[in-house]
Order: structure tokens, then sequence, then C-alpha cells
């Protein structure tokens, strides 16, 4: 069996990410959703252990100890981690597993994880993503502008990346991921094994 796909997808704040990743989730519900663990408090209609595990900062220095984290990073002042232990079994066990992480958290999991597939969702403009950061309404001025400069910075990481996607509107990124999913399924870097199968040891070509 074919091990499965680390497909990560990450962007500046503002991007939709979130609304992204959850549509997609809803059209392929075979897709393992790593859910992240975060200090910072539920907002209203977060539920612990949907959207994250809503821990302790002792809970997670623990679990940094413990070496339960594939990555970890603080975002505007909280702190974010991949937890390591269900990602490696379900990808051992031939399932895609989706991460939706912050850029800084993305360059780690990219260097321990090199045939992962990376997408950078892009806003279609700059006023678009200002216009919706400040309709998540969530934020104070100054962390406000906080996110639009530290956006900013974070647009221009998408060149490290293997695709870049354009949220012009949800379906039409979620149509293109969907897309870059099944090419990624298709590389033969992928399928060597049934490749192998198929044509009997007779046939096998090096590299
Ligand atoms: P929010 O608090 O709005 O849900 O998320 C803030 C940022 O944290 C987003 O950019 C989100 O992608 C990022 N984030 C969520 N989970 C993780 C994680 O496990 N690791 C890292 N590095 N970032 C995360």
């Amino acid at each position: 069996m074919s091990k499965g796909l680390l497909i990560l997808i990450s962007g500046a704040s503002g991007t939709g990410k979130g609304t992204v990743c959850k549509k997609i989730l809803a059209d392929m519900p075979e897709i393992f959703y790593s859910i992240s663990a975060t200090t910072r408090q539920p907002r209203t209609g977060e539920t612990d252990g949907v959207e994250y595990f809503f821990i302790t900062h002792e809970e997670f220095k623990k679990w940094i100890a413990e070496d339960k984290f594939l990555e970890y990073a603080e975002v505007y002042g909280n702190f974010y981690g991949t937890p390591l232990n269900k990602i490696e079994e379900r990808l051992n066990r031939g399932e895609n597993v989706l991460l939706e992480i912050d850029t800084q958290g993305a360059l780690n999991v990219m260097k321990k994880i090199p045939d992962g597939v990376y997408i950078f969702l892009l806003p279609p403009s700059l006023e678009e993503l200002e216009k919706r950061i400040k309709i998540r309404g969530s934020e104070s001025p100054e962390s406000l502008k906080r996110r639009i400069n530290s956006a900013k910075a974070e647009i221009s990481l998408g060149r490290k990346y293997q695709y870049v996607v354009v949220n012009d509107s949800v379906e039409n990124a979620v149509e293109k991921i969907k897309s870059i999913i099944s090419a990624e399924i298709c590389r033969v870097s992928r399928n060597k094994k049934i490749l192998d199968e198929l044509t009997g040891e007779d046939f096998l070509i090096e590299n």
C-alpha cells in the first residue's frame, strides 16, 4: 500500500484557510483532518476537540517537553501546535492527512516531511485581505494592524511552496485544491509499488 499524502494548506492571516479547509473536508470526508492544539481561548461556537484542542500554557509546555508536536509556533501571542501521534499512523495506513497551519509552522513541516503537498492560499488583492481581516471583527485596533502587516510579510513566503491558489471564491479555490490532490495521488514517484507489481522483476528500471 502506498503511504498517504500529507496535504498542508497555509497562507497569510485572512486568506480564508479555515473556510476552504472545511469545504474540502465536507467534499472529501475520507481525508483525515489533523486537529491542532492551542492555548488561545475558544471563540463563540468553537468546541474543544473539534476546531482545536484548547489547552493551557502548562499543558502546552508539557507536550513540547514530551515531543508530542510535529511543529509548533507562537501566532499573535498564542501557541499553536500540530500533534504528531495520529499523523504518522494515518499516513502509514495510506490515508491522506490535511493540516491547516500558519506559515512558520509550514516551513518546519516542509523540512521534516519533504514529500508532502504544500499549498499556499493567496488573497485576490491586498484590499480584499484587509477587508476580510476587519470583517472577522474579533480584533482590537492594534492586533488588526499587526495582522495586516504580518500578512504582507507572510505572502512573500508563498514562493517556498509547490502550489499557490488564489482564494477569489471558496468554490474556485476548493476545486483547484481537489485537482492538485488528484494529480499528486497520480505522481509516478508515489506509484512505484504498483508499477513494480504490474511489471514484475524482469522489467524493473533503476530510478
Ligand atoms: P486562529 O486563532 O484564527 O484559529 O488561527 C490563527 C493562526 O494559527 C492561523 O494562521 C492558523 O492557520 C494557525 N494555526 C492553527 N493551527 C496551527 C498549528 O497547529 N500550528 C501552527 N504553526 N499554526 C497553526
